[in-house]
């Protein structure tokens, strides 16, 4: 089946705006303080993790890792496994983590990574979501920062992508059969 792009689902403006207000909750909870580190899922989090972080204020100690997962191939459905294919360049024990994801939706993913990264003992650990399907949950996974509940469609750009594609959009966009 042939799939192209359908409606606007969240503009470029709606995501920056509710990215400003994500940054300045997370300043206000860690303050200047403490240190925190930034994990951000590759590769859909990066466009939301890169745009947060340079929402932040300048004197917040933050560092940014990525690591890389392995979570939907070419179809629309999550195996439940996870794969590290990348792992963090430094180790978060005794830190403050948060998780940049760029949509839950079984919840199969980021609870298994959840589970991987509290074995390496953070002082604490928090999950940041661009998009929430969660109708489509399975596990419970505590989601801190949301950016969106979204209804269960599948929907591309900013990041997300079907089979390799429509990453670079600017906006978030549904995807329909052709
Ligand atoms: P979960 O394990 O929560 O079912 O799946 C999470 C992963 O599924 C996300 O990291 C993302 O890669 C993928 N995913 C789930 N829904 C969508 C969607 O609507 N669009 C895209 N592009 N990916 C999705």
């Amino acid at each position: 089946m042939a799939y192209r792009l359908g409606e606007v689902i969240l503009s470029r403006d709606t995501i920056a705006r509710r990215v400003k207000e994500l940054a300045e909750e997370i300043a206000n909870d860690y303050g200047k303080d403490k240190s925190i580190v930034v994990v951000g899922i590759l590769t859909g989090a990066a466009f939301f993790l890169t745009d947060i972080v340079r929402e932040l204020p300048e004197d917040i100690d933050v560092r940014v890792d990525f690591m890389s997962v392995a979570s939907y191939g070419d179809n629309t459905e999550s195996s439940g496994v996870v794969r590290i294919f990348h792992d963090l360049k430094s180790s978060i024990e005794g830190k403050h983590v948060i998780v940049v994801e760029d949509i839950v939706d079984s919840g199969l993913t980021l609870s298994h990574l959840i589970g991987l990264l509290e074995g390496r003992h953070p002082e604490s650990l928090k999950v940041c979501v661009l998009l929430d399907k969660y109708e489509r949950r399975k596990t419970e996974v505590k989601v801190d920062y949301c950016g969106f509940r979204i209804p269960d469609k599948f929907v591309v750009g900013y990041g997300l992508d079907y089979a390799g594609k429509w990453r670079h959009l600017k906006d978030i966009k549904y995807v329909v059969a052709e």
